[in-house]
């Protein structure tokens, strides 16, 4: 079939096989193209691997350090007349480039949440890698299962205490309008906190060190985004702030239960699947790409996570907050870059939005992420969306 985007407001329907795949082997590029890591993983487990940070974070691992990976996702796949989701895709190319480069590489499609896929990844952690020395958290997901009650948790991206009025675009009309958030009601934090909090990150490490998988010196690490004035009221100091700053909690928990040695890693804003989703951020990430490309500061997630390794995970001088959260978010909060979005905030509006922000290296970036405008791929060639993958 010929396979053209289908964009449905912040959602793409559907994904190129092709360009998924060109996108994840440009990422391979740019890892293969840096200095080697010194002391990286060699045995990884990523939770959430197929999309955004976490593919970057498998591949980063792969291909800079080596390592044999598992990752775990939650993916549709193909059939004759749907293509599968992006991130399905991502994980077979990814699958085989690791495997070609003769390294381990398996995967498991399903609801990391619950406790048989949990028990799923230990079972090949044992047969086929026998303990991990990174395990990689970087699940986005707008509702959680809760395991032991069945109770079924829903995210809400809302303001705290009081209703937040903000500029937002809308991405199919590219006009850019107010909108005003109403406060979430207690009960919403708390189903925001079980969804995106530390929770299950906490559960995934209790069932890998009572499986005896963590090697010795296992690490892992969440991600987290905490950004400054302009989203802190939707985000950092809203509902999924809440849930995000669970993960500090949880990380300490798990330091001291000797699990792991655990980090919150704070990263950039950047267009994923997730992020799209969060009413303020296409236009804010818009105007960051616009500074930041003018900057020369511009970074992608493969680009973000290659520094987390090497100035974070694995160094002995890593940049750390006061929370002792890994920082790579610091070009992105420059004082100077800040106040320059900030200025350029309440002056952009559908009109110019081409000339002030740079929404069209948003919108060509959102459609890459489903496999679109990859440069060398015919999109009006004839491709199946059948691709073969063995995910377990
Ligand atoms: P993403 O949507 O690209 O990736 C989410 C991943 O989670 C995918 O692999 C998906 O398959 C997987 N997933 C979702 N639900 C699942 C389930 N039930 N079971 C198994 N897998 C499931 O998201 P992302 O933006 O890369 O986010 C990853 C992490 O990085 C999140 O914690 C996010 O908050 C954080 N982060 C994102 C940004 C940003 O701007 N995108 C910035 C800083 C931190």
């Amino acid at each position: 079939m010929i396979i053209q985007p289908k964009v449905r407001g912040f959602i793409c329907t559907n994904a190129h096989p092709e360009g998924c795949a060109a996108n994840v082997r440009e990422q391979i590029d740019y890892i293969k193209a840096q200095p080697t890591m010194a002391g990286g993983p060699k045995k990884v487990l990523v939770v959430g691997a197929s999309t955004g940070y976490g593919l970057a974070s498998r591949i980063s691992a792969a291909f800079g350090c080596n390592a044999d990976t598992l990752g775990v996702f939650f993916e549709k796949p193909p059939t004759e007349k749907r293509t599968a989701s992006a991130g399905y895709y991502n994980a077979a190319a990814f699958e085989a480039e690791a495997r070609k480069a003769g390294c381990y590489a398996k995967s498991i499609n399903g609801d990391a949440f619950s406790r048989q896929i949990k028990a799923k990844a230990i079972d090949m952690i044992r047969a086929d890698m026998g303990k991990v020395d990174l395990v990689v958290y970087s699940l986005a997901s707008p509702r959680r299962t809760d395991p032991q009650t069945g109770e079924l948790y829903s995210s809400v991206l809302k303001p705290i205490g009081k209703s937040y009025t903000t500029k937002s675009l809308n991405t199919d009309k590219l006009e850019v309008s107010e909108v005003t958030v109403e406060p979430a009601t207690e009960q919403e934090i708390a189903a925001t906190v079980k969804v995106m909090g530390g929770e299950d990150w906490e559960l995934w490490m209790q069932a890998l060190n009572e499986a005896g998988v963590l090697a010795e010196n296992c690490k892992t690490v969440s991600y987290t985004y905490i950004g400054d004035k302009l989203t802190w009221p939707l985000y950092g100091r809203a509902t999924i702030g809440k849930a995000k700053e669970d993960l500090d909690r949880a990380a300490k928990a798990i330091s001291e239960r000797g699990q792991a040695s655990a980090r919150v890693a704070v990263l950039k804003a950047l267009v994923t699947q997730s992020s799209s989703a969060i009413p303020i951020m296409p236009l804010y990430i818009s105007l960051v790409y616009k500074v930041m490309k003018e900057e020369g500061t511009h970074e992608g997630c493969i680009e973000q996570i290659y520094r987390l390794y090497t100035e974070g995970l694995y160094t002995d001088t890593p940049r750390l907050d006061d929370s002792n959260r890994l920082r790579v978010d610091e070009r992105e909060l420059r004082a100077e870059t800040q106040r320059k979005i900030e200025a350029l905030w309440p002056q952009v509006n559908g009109k110019n939005l081409f000339e002030l922000s740079d929404y069209k290296g948003y919108q060509a970036d959102f459609l890459k992420l489903f496999g679109f405008g990859v440069e060398g791929v015919d999109y009006q060639a004839d491709f199946s969306p059948l691709v073969k993958a063995d995910f377990s």
